[in-house]
């Protein structure tokens, strides 16, 4: 049992921003930790997050342990005194706050290269550095070639970042 009010709230906060559902003053939203099928939806949904197309993260839950498999370290949390609903919840908790982390950190990434990559558009012809005057063309085995939107010269440059690979 969690009888800490302060980190109930905190949680289901969290649980309900991951489901996109937001954290009104509604009072439903706290029955995240006391509800299984509240619980199972969260379930449902982190096993839905798909990774290159293919599922990537499963849910296990066992009579001694809830196991979150597709995670850096996998995620563990040991069901203590046949509390099973309050293990599943610390450990969706658990996977969110990772989730949370690894998405930050990848975007952070993906936008700096991006930026990086939209300015390293130049036009030696007349100078255009500014990508939205380039237009795209086609691309090589190594790069890109840009179309000069200013004055008609074709221009490499390195392949576009892809979300993907981050
Ligand atoms: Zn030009």
């Amino acid at each position: 049992m969690i009888n800490n009010p302060q980190e109930i709230n905190e949680n289901n906060q969290l649980i309900a921003r991951f489901m996109g559902t937001g954290y009104s003053a509604t009072n439903h939203l706290t029955l995240y930790h006391n509800n299984w099928s509240w619980l199972m939806s969260v379930v449902d949904k982190i096993e839905s997050i798909k990774f290159h197309g293919c599922d990537f993260y499963f849910v296990e839950i066992t009579k001694l342990h809830i196991i979150i498999r597709g995670t850096t370290q996998g995620i563990l949390r040991k069901v203590e005194d046949g509390e099973k609903l309050t293990a599943l919840w610390l450990a969706v908790v658990d996977f969110i706050k990772w989730y949370n982390k690894k998405y930050e950190s990848k975007f952070k990434d993906y936008f700096a290269d991006l930026d990086k990559w939209e300015n390293s558009f130049y036009c030696n012809e007349c100078g255009n550095s500014e990508h939205h005057n380039f237009a795209y063309n086609f691309t090589t085995s190594n790069s890109e070639v840009w179309h000069c939107k200013i004055c008609k010269t074709d221009t490499q440059v390195s392949f576009k970042p892809k979300e993907d690979n981050y």
